[in-house]
């Protein structure tokens, strides 16, 4: 059996990581046919966009691609790429987990989150306008399908997942209509799931919450904007960008990729880490079924991390990206 998977390598720091984590996957011996498109900057001189038809279809043929980071050039007109890939291809659930990991240095012990964040609207519909000279207005769109389709994404998650709790996330007190409807779907959407727990909670609360004791908390199911900000500081619950991953999931195509971006102040020099988008690889094995493989390129993950000698600078060692894969690789069993 093999799989057809389209590969964007992405701008920035992407083409290394993205090769680390393709060397990885490839050593479980998982037999994949990489479809590898280019996107992002590199590719606007010569098309004139940064999302080139041919990306959408190939993410369109496979059904899964693992993404590198690309960067939303500022100022020059394009929207984002990586919210309008998302928006295409209807990729309406991105989830994020944040845990902890061994050999991680941070102020927390046993963090255990899953983070759902609604992908395709909120503020990120991208509509705007000036009012004047001084002054500007972006719409927030909130719909009741898509906020049932995301809590429902949740609630099956924690079910398949073996969680327990359901936490949804909203400023319904202030924005009663919008988010008003969010926690309306969510709770609807609770009552078809009994044995799981449900609650709410405001956005600004969580934070604090978060920050206090996360072991508290669960599944997280927020709108999208909430969902960018509490799931970045969930990163840095267990140790940084560095080592979080994500998946974009839609019921046509499932997209994974890290949660950080290009950091272009690193690319070329082969020393960030790795980990975020090898585990984003590890839930792409995961969704295509390959569980044994998806387990051993974590143990062998979790096995570098003990040992503490082959990991990149965020991590305080001193290995490259490709070093740090190597060594994973050598932990494969
Ligand atoms: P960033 O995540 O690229 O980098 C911020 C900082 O985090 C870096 O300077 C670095 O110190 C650290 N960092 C990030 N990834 C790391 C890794 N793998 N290992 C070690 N340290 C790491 O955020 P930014 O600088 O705000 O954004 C740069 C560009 O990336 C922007 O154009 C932004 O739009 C884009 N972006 C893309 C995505 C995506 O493709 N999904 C996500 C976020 C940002």
């Amino acid at each position: 059996m093999s799989y057809s998977i389209t590969l964007i390598p992405g701008d920035g720091i992407g083409p290394e990581i993205s090769e680390a984590a393709r060397r990885v996957i490839e050593a479980t011996g998982v037999k994949i046919q990489w479809d590898v498109v280019e996107a992002g900057e590199a590719v606007i001189e010569k098309y004139g966009t940064p999302l080139p038809e041919y990306v959408l279809d190939s993410v369109k043929k496979n059904g899964t691609a693992l993404k590198g980071p690309l960067t939303t050039p500022v100022g020059k007109g394009f929207r984002s790429v990586n919210v309008t890939l998302r928006q295409e291809l209807n990729l309406y659930a991105n989830v994020r987990p944040a845990r902890t990991m061994p050999g991680i240095t941070t102020r927390y012990k046993d963090v255990d989150l899953i983070i759902v964040r609604e992908n395709t609207e909120d503020l990120y519909a991208g509509i705007e306008h000036r009012v004047g000279r001084d002054a500007a207005e972006s719409i927030k769109i909130i719909t009741r399908e898509a906020s049932e389709r995301i809590a429902r994404h949740a609630f099956e998650l924690a079910v398949k997942e073996g969680r327990k709790k359901v936490t949804a996330v909203h400023k319904a007190n202030i924005m009663k209509l919008s988010d008003g409807l969010f926690l309306e779907c969510a709770r609807r959407v609770a009552q078809d799931f009994p044995g799981i727990e449900f609650e709410d909670m405001i956005v600004d609360a969580m934070c604090m919450k978060l920050v206090q004791s996360p072991e508290n908390y669960d599944v997280l199911v927020l709108p999208n904007l909430y969902g960018d900000i509490v799931s970045d500081l969930c990163a840095g619950l267990v140790g940084g960008l560095g080592v979080a991953p994500g998946a974009n999931i839609g019921t046509e195509a499932a997209v994974f990729e890290p949660v950080h971006g290009s950091a272009p102040k690193h690319a070329g020099l082969n020393r960030v880490n790795p980990l975020a988008i090898i585990l984003s690889g590890v839930m792409m094995l995961q969704h295509l079924g390959e569980m044994e493989a998806a387990g051993r390129v974590s143990r062998a993950v979790t096995a570098v991390l003990e040992e503490g000698k082959s990991v990149t600078y965020d991590l305080g060692g001193s290995s490259s990206t490709s070093q740090m894969a190597d060594a994973i690789i050598s932990k494969l069993e």
